[in-house]
Parts: structure tokens; sequence; C-alpha cells
């Protein structure tokens, strides 16, 4: 098998049939093999049943139908998991990214023997103001914090090689950052600008609050960053109150009297704030560390169907 297309699906019932046909469309000329490998992100529409009807077709499609929501980074786990190309690609189920593209990147892929993986990053992002800002902001204050370095506006939208596949699916953790978790790998890729279309059908299942949470998520996978934050916040205020005492020795020496009730209460809620900020950021560390050693797995299939029969696992 020369190539596998992942395809993580969440809510894309409509989008299902559109986006086989459009590979079907752009495959046409091919003269290599390819599987479509879809994964069933506990859909609550009708994907599923979308999903089995692309069974009867003539390309070899492989379903892998999550327990439930486990988040479009366990979706592409799996998918990478489960694929057996010699190349893979992840793209998204709603038409965003065209399969035209994942062409050229293969065609990248064979004359280029140097290259493990070629990226599409959007040079121009189509999304509203406030987030293209907090995203640029983002890779911004990762890059500066993290060894490992992000591509500002790079994607899932990928084609890797079989070795470096096998390098991030052996990577287990739980709290996974693809973006940061296919740079870790080291390997050599190439970015390519690309122009996402507008979504096929339905809507983005990223909301501000989401996006916050994802940028969080990340910069305490990869970075430490926070936890020096909290060490230099404690310093700071530490200090400060040594020299407020300092201060208030000379002042006192001079005659004037301790009147400083105001500025006990200040002192005692700056600190007071410093501490609470220094446990909260300890607290996600220690949760991190708390769930990863349940050793849960990323993802639950209720099962896995393909063109060849079903496997119930
Ligand atoms: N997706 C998923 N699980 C989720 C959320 C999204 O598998 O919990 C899939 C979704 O079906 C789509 C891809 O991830 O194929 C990208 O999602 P979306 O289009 O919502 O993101 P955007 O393009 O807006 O960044
Ligand atoms: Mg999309």
């Amino acid at each position: 098998m020369k190539l596998s297309l992942v395809v993580p699906c969440y809510n894309e019932e409509s989008n299902i049939a559109l986006m086989y046909d459009a590979v079907k469309a752009d495959f046409k000329d091919v003269t290599f093999d390819y599987e479509m490998v879809f994964v069933n992100d506990g859909s609550k529409d009708g994907t599923l049943g979308e999903l089995k009807k692309l069974l009867s077709g003539d390309v070899p499609v492989k379903i892998v139908n999550f327990s439930r929501n486990f988040g479009k980074e366990s979706a592409m786990y799996a998918g990478l998991k489960e694929s057996e190309g010699e190349y893979v690609t992840i793209i998204d189920a709603d038409l965003q990214q065209r399969p035209s593209i994942a062409l050229e990147m293969v065609s990248m892929l064979d004359s280029d023997p140097d290259t493990d993986c070629v990226a599409c990053y959007q040079e121009q992002r189509s999304e509203s103001k406030l987030v293209v800002f907090l995203k640029e902001n983002f890779y911004k204050i990762i890059n500066k914090f993290a060894d490992t370095e992000f591509v500002s506006g790079a994607s899932d939208f990928r084609t890797f090689r079989r070795p470096m596949v096998n390098a991030i699916v052996e990577m287990g953790e739980y709290f996974r950052f693809s973006k940061g978790l296919f740079s870790w790998v080291g390997f050599n890729t190439k970015f390519i600008p690309y122009k996402a279309d507008e979504r096929a059908t339905g809507e983005s299942k990223w909301s501000v609050r989401k996006l916050f949470s994802y940028a969080f998520g990340g910069i305490i996978a990869f970075t430490t960053a926070p936890l020096k934050i909290a060490t230099a916040l404690g310093a700071v205020s530490g200090l400060f109150s040594v020299i407020w005492l300092i201060a208030k020795l000379i002042a006192l020496f001079f005659g004037v009297p301790f009147t400083a009730a105001g500025w006990l209460i200040f002192l005692v809620t700056l600190l007071g704030g410093a501490i609470l900020v220094c446990l909260g950021i300890l607290g996600e560390y220690l949760a991190r560390i708390y769930i990863q050693t349940k050793g849960r797995p990323i993802y639950i299939a209720k099962n896995v169907f393909k063109n060849f029969g079903s496997e119930d696992k």
C-alpha cells in the first residue's frame, strides 16, 4: 500500500460522501494503491452510517469507530496507528483541505528521498481577527520557552513517510499536542503554503474557549516555563516584602510609626495571589502526571470495519 489517507471525523455526516467523492475524483489517474482510514470520533449524528456506505465502494476503506468522542488528537493517533501505507496523509473531513494537495505532497516525497514529511501551513488565515491574533501570539510565546520548534500556521494536513509515522505512534503520551510531537520526533519536514477552503458543510468544532485550552495544553506539554514563572513570581513578591520591611525600619528610625494596615492588606493579598498562582500551575502539572500514571489508553475503539469484513475489539 503506497498511501493512507487518515480522516478524523466528528459529526461530519453531510461531508463524508462529498469527501470520498472528492478524493476519488482527484485520485482517478493515480497509478499507486491507496486506502482511506476514517476515524469516527464518537459522532452523535449519522457519520457512522455514512461511513459504512463507503465499505461497498472499490477503494479500501477502514473505519475505526470510537466508543465516545476522544478529540481530534486521539483520532489522528488512531488513524496513524491503523494506517498501512508507506506514506500517510492526515486530512480533515470537511474538504477545507483539497485532496489534490495530498497528491502534490506525495510527489514531493517521491522526488526527494531526504524529506520525511511535507506539511501545509496557512499563509493567510481566514479566521476572525481575534483568533488570528491569539494564534500568532501563542506561537511567539511557546517558541520562546519550548526547545521544540513550532511553526506558526502549520496545520495537521501533512504527509509522512512510514518511519516518521512509527516514531509518532510510539509516543504514547496521553496529553497529545501533535504539532509539538511532529516536531519533537525530528526528521526532515518541508513546509508548503496552502489556502484552506471554506468548510463544505457544517460548523467548525473549535471555539475560542477550546482554542485557549488547546494552547494552554500545548504550553504545559512542551515547556516547564510556567513553573519557572511561578518561582519568579514568588521570588519577586518575597523580595518586595523584604524591601518593604527595610524601608519601614528606616522610616521607624526617623520617627515614622508603623501605621500601615492598608499596606498590610495589600501585601497579604499580593502574597496570597502569588501563592495561589504557583499552586495552580503546580496543580496543572500534577494533574497531568496523575492521569498519565493511570496509563489510560489514548482512545477506545468499539469496533473496526474494513471492506473485507469487520473485526470487533
Ligand atoms: N474532529 C475530530 N474530533 C473532534 C473535533 C474535530 O475528529 O473532537 C475532526 C473534524 O471532524 C474535522 C477535523 O477534526 O475533520 C478538523 O475539525 P474542524 O473542521 O472542526 O476544525 P477547523 O478546521 O475549524 O480547525
Ligand atoms: Mg475544518
